[in-house]
């Protein structure tokens, strides 16, 4: 199966925390060389009709997408879905249930901000949420540089919304049986996001691999925006040890913050099992 494939499997749209509409992506995807696309919103699927349909409408093959925060020994992991039917009741009852708890920590986290000085954070996160109920950090981000409290987004991470940090509230997300159930479930297959992001000790990086692969995970994302060639080169010899195969996306959000584009990314080295020859039958195929 073609290893080279520019696939980009992980990216945001306004559905979530990214800051271009799904038609927008589809449209930079396709200009960047993208030939297989997913859009990953967080905990939701609103996206998906409009990005399968700009994706046609440019000839661009699709898979449908969703990134399902999961709490896992503590710390948050996200998993991929790719290839699931949308419409299936019980995952968009659980990415609803997953997305519930996100308007009391954004008050919570507009609480804590305001203890240090920083007043005004929800109403003003609050304006850059294009879906209100995805309300993330993001959002709060993107408020604090917009005031100036921060030069860029990734300085707010650094020193307010990250764990011991002042802005930062814990939050119980949805298990990790629960999320790669809902997409099994729907059809779909799992993926463990960027694994290079986690702050597990080895026995537990080895212990979330080990149950992920025992609720019938199937892959994990070696090549993506946040990691360095040798975090991929660590992960694909862990897809392997795991029997995993190796998925490839951006993690794309925004053109001003996002320091990889759409499709921009190296290729899946060719021991590996790219994702997409397992989801043959789930990719709606342009003409
Ligand atoms: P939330 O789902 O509200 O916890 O927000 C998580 C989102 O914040 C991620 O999907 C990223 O888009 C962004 N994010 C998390 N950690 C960082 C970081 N250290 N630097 C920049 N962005 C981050
Ligand atoms: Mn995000
Ligand atoms: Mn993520
Ligand atoms: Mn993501």
């Amino acid at each position: 199966m073609n290893a080279s494939l520019n696939a980009d499997l992980h990216c945001h749209s306004v559905v979530s925390d990214g800051t271009l509409s799904p038609e927008q992506l589809a449209q930079r995807a396709h200009a960047n060389g993208v030939q297989l696309w997913a859009l990953t919103d967080h905990d939701e699927v609103g996206g998906q009709a409009a990005a399968a349909a700009a994706a046609a409408a440019l000839g661009l093959d699709y898979l449908t997408g969703v990134e399902i925060s999961v709490t896992f020994l503590g710390q948050t992991v996200h998993i991929v879905g790719l290839g699931f039917d949308a419409d299936n009741l019980v995952l968009r009852q659980g990415l609803e249930q997953t997305r519930g708890g996100r308007a009391a920590r954004a008050r919570d986290m507009a609480a804590a901000l305001a203890a240090v000085g920083v007043c005004g954070a929800y109403e003003g996160a609050l304006k850059y949420a294009g879906n209100h109920d995805l309300i993330s950090r993001t959002h709060f981000a993107r408020f604090m540089v917009e005031t100036g409290v921060c030069k860029d987004t990734y300085e707010v991470f650094r020193k307010y919304l990250t764990e011991g940090k002042p802005g930062f509230v814990e939050h119980r997300w949805a298990t990790l049986k629960d999320a790669v159930g809902w997409i099994r479930g729907a059809g779909g297959l799992a993926v463990i996001a960027h694994p290079a992001r986690y702050k597990f000790s080895a026995n537990e990086e080895y212990a979330l691999f080990t149950e992920f692969k025992g609720h019938g995970g199937e892959a994990v994302e070696v090549v993506t925006g946040s990691h360095s060639v040798a975090e991929s080169q660590t992960f694909a010899a862990t897809a392997l040890e795991f029997g995993l195969a190796a998925s490839r996306g951006s993690d794309f959000h925004s053109p001003e913050e996002s320091r990889t584009d759409l499709g921009a990314l190296p290729d899946l080295a060719p021991h590996l099992t790219p994702v997409w020859a397992l989801l043959q039958q789930r990719i709606v195929r342009a003409q």
